[in-house]
């Protein structure tokens, strides 16, 4: 019987997995640079944990189920309520600022598609406990240099829900979510057909204004007049700060992210081309969540980038890795191996028969690997302490002795 796997997840065969570890490598060399450390937490959780603030509406978008024990519990679809759970349980009186990084899977129950998986990994940051504008500076300008140090070619959008909280602040709370859901969606049909429908009509041109605005600076001028009694200092220092770090981006107001915690500064990456539809790499901003996981109120802000939308987009290439195949001849297979374990002691990647094939055979296989050398061990050569070494490139070999051998592969 021939089993397939389930439906969105995804096989990674070598030549992958060595590329996505390229990329994973630059993502946390450039967070390191920046004084963030990697943090991990379970691949499950409560269920509760991703319902609190959502709502019982996601638990149709993840893998909930209930254990032997009959506890409800989810694999997380995204990490930054687990890890503001670690921080109330773990970390509330550790120094602040803290700076933490992930690197891990997520499951959602989503329609597979481009992508668009149901396992997928995400690459992102928390910077936990400072409400300065500074913090969304740095985490914005991090996820910049994350994509360009991956060479992508990116828009970055930037909003604020504080905009659209203030304009709808006498709004219950069920159909603000309501609302921001369908501005969400970009669903404008259906944004006017459900505020007529609870009287709230009036609210529909001020929205529509507001998230109809795009651009430079210049944005929140026409925003200031359709909001007048919002405070956008905040907002302005970030663009000062994004100005005076010469990095790019465009005001847009309609972004107020899928999940609903985030309360502040929001922000979008999107791939210039490569992934059609599912062109949203990173996704990030400020929220407050460790309120309701019984902390106090901590400001925070952060990003995930989509480390497999970007694994698709990105031209990195790994290293060639230039294996040594040691060969031998007929009863020679055991000094072989004591060879091949000192190379490796040094630090080289090696190659072992373990098929006990003919030499020729042997050498064969080690041109279809691609390695660069093979070592030949020979009884007649061996016997005066030396073997055979064949560039495999160049097509030359030459005698050695065996101590010597290490000097004759490249320096790395
Ligand atoms: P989308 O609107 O594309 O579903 P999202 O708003 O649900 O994205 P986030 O929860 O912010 O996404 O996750 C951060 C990033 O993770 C996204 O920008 C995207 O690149 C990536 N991502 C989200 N869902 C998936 C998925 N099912 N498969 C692959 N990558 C995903
Ligand atoms: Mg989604």
């Amino acid at each position: 019987m021939k089993i397939e796997r389930p439906r969105g997840t995804r096989d990674f065969l070598p030549d992958e997995m060595e590329k996505r570890r390229v990329i994973e490598r630059i993502m946390r060399e450039t967070a390191e640079s920046y004084g963030y450390r990697e943090i991990n937490t379970p691949t499950f959780e409560h269920l509760n944990l991703f319902t609190i603030k959502s709502g019982e509406e996601i638990v149709q978008e993840i893998y909930a189920f209930k254990d032997k024990g009959g506890r409800d519990l989810a694999l997380r679809p995204e990490l930054t309520a687990p890890v503001m759970r670690m921080f109330v349980n773990e970390c509330s009186v550790m120094p602040r600022p803290l700076r933490f990084y992930y690197f891990s899977n997520c499951f959602r129950y989503e329609n597979p598609q481009k992508g668009r998986y149901r396992e997928f990994w995400q690459f992102g940051v928390e910077l936990i406990g400072s409400d300065s504008y500074l913090a969304d500076l740095e985490v914005i300008v991090l996820a910049c240099n994350i994509m360009k140090n991956l060479n992508l070619n990116f828009t970055l959008n930037i909003g604020h829900v504080g905009l659209l909280r203030k304009l709808l602040q006498d709004v219950d709370e069920a159909r603000y979510y309501k609302i921001m859901r369908m501005i969400d969606k970009n669903d404008i049909e259906g944004l006017e057909k459900y505020l007529s429908s609870e009287r709230l009509e009036g609210y529909f041109d001020p929205i529509k204004d507001l998230i109809g605005l795009k651009g430079g600076t210049e944005v929140i001028n026409s925003a200031k007049e359709i909001i007048p009694d919002f405070d956008f200092s905040y907002l302005e220092n970030l663009c000062k700060g994004l100005e005076k770090l010469e990095i790019e981006y465009n005001l847009d107001f309609s972004i107020v992210r899928g999940l609903d915690y985030y309360t502040g500064v929001v922000f979008e990456a999107f791939a210039k081309k490569g992934l059609g539809a599912q062109n949203q790499i990173c996704g990030g901003g400020s929220y407050r969540l460790t309120h309701l996981f019984g902390g106090g109120d901590v400001p925070s802000t952060g990003f995930a980038l989509g480390f497999d939308r970007i694994a698709e987009i990105c031209k990195m290439k790994a290293d060639a890795a230039k294996s040594i195949l040691v060969a031998y001849t007929a009863g020679m297979e055991l000094e072989a191996l004591k060879i091949s374990e000192r190379l490796r002691k040094s630090g080289k990647t090696v190659l072992s028969d373990v098929m006990e094939r003919s030499l020729k055979k042997q050498l064969s296989f080690a041109n279809t690997v691609g390695a660069k050398y093979a070592v030949i061990v020979a009884e007649n050569e061996f016997k005066d302490g030396k073997v055979i070494l064949r560039d495999l490139e160049e097509g030359e070999q030459i005698i050695v002795n065996i101590g010597d051998l290490l000097k004759y592969f490249d320096k790395e």
